[in-house]
């Protein structure tokens, strides 16, 4: 069968590939340490658990509306205001299945072909895809170490053109566990405000913050109008099987983004909406703990890579990512790259990591090599594996 153009410029998240080789290996018998999942660890908290469940018991099980229940949009409007201090009604909310839509919504609704749309790299793959996917134009932001995993602001100003529609920012960040600082966000909202650009704000990890508040551009002066936020239950409460996450647009915007959804999903389920309604209500100690923990884990496993020779690795500051520069350990075992590295950690290490390129290519003129460990699995986990990590990177003859 003859499968249309635009498939072919379709790309996929590598690191389901690379879930797909460890858990062929687990089954083989192999013991994987896995640092590859970008879910956090924990169960759902038993109060939403027991608010979904409840909800099929009371039958919400029917079809609703494809921008959300009412009462959940309500509840995130409420939400929204409140953590990011500006003011979102009901009807400028879109529930989604998962965070993830909202991006190939966003991406259908807003951008025509030809048009350029700026995004992190490296960074969460499905950007790069879908800009591609609609024969739009991907220029990617470097998201460098030298800047603490941030945007060099003068280097964005330098690549916007007239056809620039569209900036992708993604904060706390995934894979480096960056956050981008007020000061920049304000410099990238008058960038985006003088040559009329919109902005989407891919807020996912806005629940798992180290130090201080979140910040969304969102909340400066006039940018509430072009920005788009991503924000959902996945991360923050633990929800990533339940698919469901929003998108928060100006109201004419929100209308076509619903009928997105009323084209391909139809609605979110209905039962994982009265979760979210409790995930949101509901007490909030699950969810701080659980970026505790991360908090306390990102020490951890920081100073053990660090320890590792020719590794070196910042602490993050949000998310539960952290992204090594293995520059120096690639040349100490004769790697090219940190794929190879990636392999031999996998099949000769027994721990599952990701290599740089699953979060794009490299940028132009960039030299090192990065690898990325997500943290969100037990402490005796990320003993173990750094210690698997250590003796395979040092101890290789
Ligand atoms: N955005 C980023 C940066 C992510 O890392 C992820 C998931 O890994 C998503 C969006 C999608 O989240 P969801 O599982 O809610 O679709």
């Amino acid at each position: 069968m003859q499968t249309a153009k635009r498939i072919e410029n379709l790309g996929t998240e590598n690191a389901f590939k690379v879930l797909a080789e460890v858990n062929k290996l687990k089954s083989q018998g192999k013991d994987i340490v896995s640092f590859a999942i970008g879910e956090p660890d924990f169960n759902t908290p038993e109060n939403i658990k027991e608010a979904g469940i409840k909800a099929i018991r009371d039958n919400y099980t029917h079809y609703n509306p494809s921008a959300g229940l009412p009462a959940l949009r309500e509840e995130i409007a409420i939400h929204i205001s409140k953590t990011r201090k500006i003011k979102v009604d009901p009807d400028e909310v879109v529930v989604t299945p998962g965070g993830k839509p909202i991006i190939f919504f966003s991406i259908f609704a807003l951008i025509n072909p030809g048009d350029e749309v700026i995004y992190p790299n490296p960074g969460f793959p499905i950007y790069e895809s879908l800009i591609n996917f609609i024969d739009a134009v991907a220029v990617p932001i470097p998201i460098i170490e030298e800047k603490n995993f941030s945007i060099d602001v003068n280097y964005l100003e330098s690549i916007i053109t007239p056809k620039t529609k569209m900036i992708i920012l993604n904060s706390p960040h995934n894979p480096t566990g960056g956050v981008i600082e007020q000061k920049d966000l304000e410099a990238i909202a008058e960038l985006a405000i003088k040559h009329n650009i919109i902005i989407f704000s891919d807020e996912i990890y806005s629940g798992i913050v180290y130090d201080g508040e979140f910040n969304s551009i969102a909340s400066i002066k006039d940018m509430k109008e072009r920005t788009i936020i991503l924000d959902g239950f996945s991360k923050t409460y633990s929800m990533t099987g339940w698919r469901i996450g929003y998108g928060i647009f100006n109201r004419d915007i929100a209308a076509h983004i619903a009928n997105l959804g009323t084209n391909s999903v139809s609605c979110t389920a209905t039962f994982t909406q009265i979760a979210a309604i409790e995930a949101l209500k509901g007490p909030q100690d699950d969810s701080i703990k659980m970026a505790e923990v991360f908090k306390k884990r990102s020490k951890l496993i920081v100073d053990g890579l660090n320890d590792i020779k020719g590794v070196s690795c910042l602490y993050p500051k949000g998310a539960f990512y952290v992204f090594p520069n293995v520059s120096q350990a690639c040349r100490n075992l004769g790697f090219e790259s940190s794929v190879e590295l990636q392999q031999y950690l996998l099949h000769e290490g027994g721990v599952a990591v990701l290599p740089r390129n699953s979060f794009g290519v490299k940028n132009k003129g960039e030299k090192d090599e990065y690898i990325r460990l997500s943290y969100a699995t037990g402490e005796k986990d990320i003993i173990e594996g750094i210690s698997r990590m250590k003796k395979a990177i040092e101890g290789k003859k």
